[in-house]
């Protein structure tokens, strides 16, 4: 009787910079029931974000609106992809609610791709920042928006009432497109980000973000911050892909601290104004921290 040996491929360790401990704050526990008061949805818990502990426990979340069902089905994203839901008309004004009882002086507003609408939801990006600027006047709007298929209608529909950040990642290099958003193209995204850039100059701070690690080289990357700085961006963030579950597209490599300081420091030469760039760093992280050309408040 033959007996056989199953070898399994060896695990990749995870590096000891990744590793952090989780707070034991009742604030957690706090914004995750008043998140959950108001049924609303956050990238943090439906992208398996990393940082939800820290960024909970300091009573702060991206809210994702639209749902959680994504119509696309990026192969670096843990977001359900579904059928999705018809859109809640309340749901602005739930998150306008949340943003004030959480007394946030920075709202992160996120909402997963609805390629069956024709707006691509567009309208409730608006109305959800008009929604917010009603119950927190004084607070920094920061969108991070789908690429609208291109669609500049629905673009200039959120662009128009003047986030001060509009945000709209890259995520990863020309050549790794294809494979990492199959549903989008490298150039549709830097139009979007052109297209803000170009039509609201001076009143709407860009923003964009890559993740490494998924194989792509240091001069690809270089070349990604040059275009979107070529694109009018100003706003960088670079932190490491985590594979969220087995059927997502596996890490081909831990970026060291070191090289993401490197490609920090890059990138405020190539211009940037706001760079964040680490392992951890994920695109609201630390968004709060933006100093941002107080002029531009409001579109001022
Ligand atoms: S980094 Fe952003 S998505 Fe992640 S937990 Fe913090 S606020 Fe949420």
């Amino acid at each position: 009787m033959e007996t056989s040996i199953q070898i399994k491929p060896p695990r990749r360790r995870i590096p000891k910079w990744l590793h952090f401990d989780l707070p034991t704050s009742g604030a957690y526990l706090r914004t995750r029931s008043l998140l959950n008061d108001l049924a609303l949805h956050t990238v943090c818990e439906s992208a398996k974000c990393p940082n939800q502990w820290e960024c909970w426990s300091s009573g702060t979340a991206t809210f994702m609106i639209g749902g959680d069902r994504c119509t696309r089905a990026c192969g670096f994203c843990a977001v359900d992809t579904s059928k999705p839901l018809p859109l809640e008309s309340d749901e602005p004004e739930r998150v306008a609610e949340a943003a004030k009882r959480l007394g946030l002086n920075h709202v992160v507003i996120t909402g997963v791709a609805r390629d069956d609408l024709k707006d691509g939801g567009a309208l409730h990006f608006r109305r959800s920042i008009e929604a917010v600027r009603r119950a927190v006047p004084e607070a920094v709007v920061e969108v991070l928006v789908p690429d609208f298929n291109g669609n500049r209608q629905s673009i200039h529909l959120v662009a128009e009432v003047l986030p001060e950040v509009f945000n709209h990642n890259l995520e990863t290099v020309r050549r790794l497109t294809p494979t990492v958003r199959h549903r989008a193209t490298y150039d549709r995204s830097l139009e979007v980000l052109r297209y803000v850039a170009e039509k609201f100059p001076d009143r709407i701070h860009v923003k964009s973000g890559m993740m490494l690690g998924l194989g792509e080289t240091r001069d690809e990357v270089i070349k990604a911050m040059g275009d979107l700085r070529e694109a009018g961006c100003g706003i960088l963030t670079l932190g490491q892909y985590l594979q969220p579950g087995l059927q997502h597209l596996p890490i081909v490599e831990y970026i060291h601290p070191d090289r993401f300081d490197e490609l920090g420091d890059l990138a405020r030469a190539m211009g940037f104004a706001h760079v964040f760039s680490g392992p951890m760093v994920r695109s609201s992280y630390h968004a709060a921290d933006l100093k941002l050309n107080k002029a531009l408040k409001g579109g001022a």
